[in-house]
């Protein structure tokens, strides 16, 4: 068995404190734009979306870097990112399905989330429960995904946007 890193967008309240959380213990900085999980928020509707590596299957990211920076592991899904080969090019960012993937405002090396090796620190700071680490086959997980399919295609206009 293993865990995944579950959304509930209807807990979510936008507050950041995961991406203030991802950016503390992986860049030693509060700053979101260092953050890898993006929080979208259109203030006049209160929506927020929130945009993390899902491990996809096809992982699209890995084919599209020119430079074979990107390798995944097959066990979990978490991709990782040679910072010595990357040249910042930004391809990989472009082709993730799930618009994932941030550039680090300095280095331009991609920021990919890789679940804190098992233990997501993004999960332990988020108040309303919105995150969580649960076991694949927990009975919430097919119902949240569903629900978050249907919201992410609802709200592509705002990941369009940002
Ligand atoms: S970064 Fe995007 S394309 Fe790459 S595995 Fe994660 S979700 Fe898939
Ligand atoms: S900490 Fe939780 S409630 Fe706040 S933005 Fe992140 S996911 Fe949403």
């Amino acid at each position: 068995m293993s865990n995944v890193l579950l959304v509930d967008m209807e807990k979510c309240t936008g507050c950041k404190q995961c991406a203030l959380a991802c950016s503390l213990t992986k860049e030693d900085l509060f700053d979101p734009l260092r953050s890898r999980i993006k929080i979208l928020k259109r203030e006049k509707t209160a929506m927020s979306v929130q945009l993390l590596c899902e491990q996809c299957s096809g992982h699209p990211c890995t084919d599209a870097c020119p430079e074979d920076a990107l390798t995944r592991d097959e066990g979990t899904g978490i991709i990782t990112v040679d910072a010595d080969l990357c040249t910042g090019c930004g391809a990989c960012a472009k082709v993730c399905p799930y618009h994932a993937i941030r550039l680090h405002p300095e280095t331009e090396v991609p920021l990919i989330c890789d679940l804190c090796g098992g233990d997501p620190y993004c999960v332990q700071h988020c108040v309303p429960e919105a995150l969580m680490w649960v076991d694949e086959t927990d009975e919430r997980v097919k119902e949240k995904k569903k629900l978050r399919a249907a919201r992410m295609a609802q709200y592509k206009s705002i990941i369009e946007e940002s």
